[in-house]
């Protein structure tokens, strides 16, 4: 059955004062209703102040990122959108005409990038609002209906997120800050949106509810409404809001308090010259630079911090070394312990020094990894974790005087090497690994083996 899925994304844009006044953003550790100020409570007789610059940048970036056209030398409304619910004292959202339009990520169609304003938070179990969040600055990024399957929609989402977070423009609190509405249509149905949705995986859940129970009313020769609906994350099921409004019932008018904004030419290649590169062409220069395949690649790129260690460990050490073990050890340590890259404060130098002793094959990659893992807990030099954990390395000539030693004293099994018996090497190997008290590593002992023995 054909469908369209389509999103509308809301995230907070990183700015230290809200979008129409100069209160503070900090609405989660303030107590409530202490960052605000008559033009974020909507007080009667209140003007807003010209849109925050820092906001209206980061919007311009954001889509600049998703390739969008920007809208330049031309005003650009700000509108006001009526509703009323306790969380909005104005009894108006201000949402912008569109910053940026048509753009594009992974074959779907960015319709455009506008900047909202977020509202209050209401607690309908209490009757409380707070309004510190009031005026928070939000971009709102609204695709078009491409995707048609909830694996698609997943995939795309997690790529969008992914862009906003090496944008640095969003709050970093990235994923659990995002809120969608997504909508979706089957051959035959009407249009629902669904709201209320919080993460990758609640859309997800969401879309594959929708489709199970659009695709029984349609076979049961029902009708499917157009409506909003919204999905209640703890059940995984979406109930009906109300039919969906039409666009007169928010009463859209430009706000008469504000001047349109007008973008200027010079300012968006200012922005474009110095913005991040987006993760989608990162991941292909990596390829490319370092010569690692794609799967580590994507894998590195997944998370900003991860990939700017990579880089600057990448410079210092043989790239492939250090991406197999970006995308199997570290990934695998940092997901365990329920951390990201970013949470953790060693330095690249621990990492170059730790793959350093790996590949000089003074420790084996099992012990690199019981250091690795200590390392993110508690950074500090690898070395000095190494011998804390009471784990002795060899050190490269003892090993080389080890491999050397056992050649001289083995002309047999050396000379059944050279004859094309490989069983020989791993005797050889055997002896090497009794000399040194198990403490090399037997691949790069066989490596040395074989390296010596050629040399004969
Ligand atoms: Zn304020």
């Amino acid at each position: 059955m054909k469908m369209l899925i389509g999103f509308e994304v809301h995230q907070q844009l990183n700015t230290d004062r809200k979008m129409y006044c100069d209160s503070p953003t900090n609405y989660q550790d303030a107590p409530p209703n202490t960052n605000v100020c008559p033009i974020c409570t909507g007080m009667p007789g209140s003007k807003p102040m010209p849109p925050n610059e820092r906001a209206v940048n980061a919007a311009i970036e954001i889509a600049l990122l998703f390739g969008c056209k920007v809208i330049t030398n031309e005003p650009i409304y700000i509108q006001r959108k009526h509703y009323d619910y306790p969380d909005l004292p104005s009894g108006y959202q201000r949402t912008s005409l569109p910053v940026g339009v048509n753009g594009e990520l992974q074959g779907v169609r960015i319709r455009e990038v506008h900047m909202e304003e977020d509202p209050g938070q209401y607690d309908p179990n209490l009757g409380t609002v707070d309004y510190n969040r009031s005026g928070v600055p939000l971009v709102e990024i609204v695709t078009e209906p491409d995707m048609h399957s909830p694996e698609e929609a997943r995939k795309f989402l997690r790529q969008l997120v992914r862009v906003l977070e090496y944008s640095g423009k969003v709050r970093p609190e990235a994923g659990g800050a995002m809120r969608t509405d997504t909508n979706i249509s089957l051959e035959g149905g009407g249009r629902v949106e669904v709201k209320n949705i919080n993460s990758v995986k609640g859309a997800y859940r969401a879309i594959k509810f929708e489709i199970i129970r659009q695709k029984s009313k349609l076979e049961r020769g029902e009708s499917v409404t157009r409506e909003t609906r919204a999905f209640l994350e703890s059940q995984k099921i979406t109930v009906s809001m109300r039919v969906k409004e039409l666009e007169e019932d928010y009463r859209y008018i430009p706000d008469p308090d504000i001047f349109p904004l007008i973008i200027d030419k010079a300012r968006v290649e200012a922005i474009r010259a110095s913005m991040v590169e987006p993760p989608y062409l990162r991941e292909q220069r990596l390829v490319k630079q370092y010569g690692i395949d794609s799967t580590a690649a994507s894998v590195i790129v997944s998370e900003r911090g991860l990939v700017d260690l990579f880089e600057a460990v990448a410079k210092e050490i043989d790239p492939k070394l250090a991406a197999t073990w970006f995308r199997t050890k570290l990934k695998k340590v940092l997901n365990y312990m329920k951390l990201r890259a970013a949470d953790v404060r060693f330095t690249p130098e621990h990492i170059v020094g730790l793959l350093q002793m790996v590949d000089n094959c003074e420790i084996t990659p099992e012990q690199g990894e019981l250091v690795l893992r200590q390392l993110v807990k508690h950074p500090s030099d690898p070395r000095k974790i190494l011998q804390e954990l009471g784990l002795e390395g060899i050190n490269p000539e003892e090993l080389r005087a080890a491999i050397n030693g056992v050649v001289r004293a083995n002309p047999d099994a050396v000379r059944d090497y050279q004859a094309g018996k490989e069983e020989a090497l791993h005797f050889l190997a055997g002896k090497v690994m009794k000399l040194t008290h198990g403490r090399a590593d037997a691949r790069k002992i066989i490596e040395l083996l074989r390296a010596k023995i050629m040399e004969k």
